[in-house]
């Protein structure tokens, strides 16, 4: 049977919206339709699908793409692997998508924004969308997709007669690792990405006794204090003030950098500045290349210099 299989996405009971851009591409690829869903009391429109099949199991199951994969045989057991395998590009759908993938030996294009139904090209992007890759599954394979949210929405048109509902059994035991709870970011009044004046302090700063003496820097800068991993994984600072790629990109006006020796995963998230201030007592530190102004000294030193100098 020649079908799409779309695995949709529920979160904390509700039918999330970038489940319509998997709904769109299906309906561009003009196979039949078939949506993969949890169990949940939660709203679906009746007729976005051909056929809608509900697993007896929390949407929390879904999120493990070992117990994914464990259902969707039991789906391909009864027809046939899919033409293709819908995921959105989303944190599970990353993970699931070449999961899935590898599991059933199927090629896997990721990040969809765009496709020609003429050419059968899918295409998705690199460089902030400066530049777009054309991929076409070899061969006419099936294939694994994820699709970028709103790429496809408009596209998803309602069916002329509701979804015919299946049910799967789902899954009697979870698989390798257990799903504890969602646990809500840290709520904070200070928003870094929009400081024009970041002070970011580092590990460099020693201890949490520290951090007072910069926070009263920062004020008597009129800057707003932010901060390296480490500085935040030792509870210094909170969650919402860090720096990089598992913490906030930033683009300040200045970034004055204080006891930071510059690892890749900080840089991304501060290289953009426009002016950025390294203070290191390490001549080698990384940070150095990125800077326009370097200070080689101790950075207690240069702070109480600087209060001196705001103070007058
Ligand atoms: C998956 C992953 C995600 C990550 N995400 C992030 C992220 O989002 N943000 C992030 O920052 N890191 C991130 N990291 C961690 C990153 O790899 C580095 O470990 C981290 O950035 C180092 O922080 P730091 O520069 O404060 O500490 P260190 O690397 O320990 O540097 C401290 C610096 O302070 C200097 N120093 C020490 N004392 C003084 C002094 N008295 N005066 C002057 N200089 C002094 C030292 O010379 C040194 O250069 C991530 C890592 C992983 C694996």
């Amino acid at each position: 049977m020649s079908y799409a299989l779309i695995v949709a996405e529920v979160r904390r009971g509700v039918f999330e919206e970038r489940n319509l851009d998997s709904v769109g591409l299906a309906a561009l690829l003009g196979k039949e339709t078939v949506l993969f869903v949890p169990e949940g009391p939660y709203q679906i429109p009746e007729k976005i699908a051909d056929t809608i099949v509900r697993a007896k199991t929390a949407e929390e199951t879904f999120l493990n793409p070992l117990n994914l994969t464990k259902m969707l045989e039991q789906i391909f057991a009864g027809r046939g692997k899919p033409d293709y395998l819908i995921f959105t590009q989303s944190s599970s759908g990353m993970e699931c998508a070449p999961y899935s993938a590898g599991f059933f030996g199927l090629p896997v294009i990721t990040d969809v924004s765009a496709y020609d139904k003429d050419k059968g090209i899918f295409y998705k992007s690199y460089y902030s969308d400066k530049v777009f890759g054309e991929f076409k599954p070899a061969g006419g394979a099936a294939v694994v997709l994820t699709v970028r949210s709103g790429s496809f929405k408009e596209c998803a048109a309602e069916r002329s007669v509701a979804a015919k509902i299946e049910e799967l059994s789902g899954i009697a035991e979870t698989e390798g690792r257990v799903f504890i709870e969602y646990v809500e970011e840290e709520k904070s009044d200070i928003d870094i990405t929009k400081a024009d004046f970041l002070l970011s302090v580092g590990r460099g700063i020693g201890n949490k006794d520290e951090i007072p003496a910069y926070e009263d820097l920062a004020n008597k800068l009129k800057a707003v204090l932010s901060g390296s991993r480490p500085v935040i994984d030792k509870m210094w600072l909170p969650k919402p003030r860090q720096v990089g790629t598992s913490g906030k990109t930033v683009k300040p006006k200045v970034y004055l950098a204080m006891g930071i020796s510059g690892a890749f995963q900080h840089i991304a998230g501060m290289k953009d500045s426009d002016c950025i201030i390294a203070v290191n007592k390490d001549t080698e530190a990384p940070i150095f290349q990125y800077a326009h102004f370097g200070i080689i000294a101790d950075i207690h030193k240069v702070r109480d210099k600087l209060k001196e100098i705001v103070n007058g």
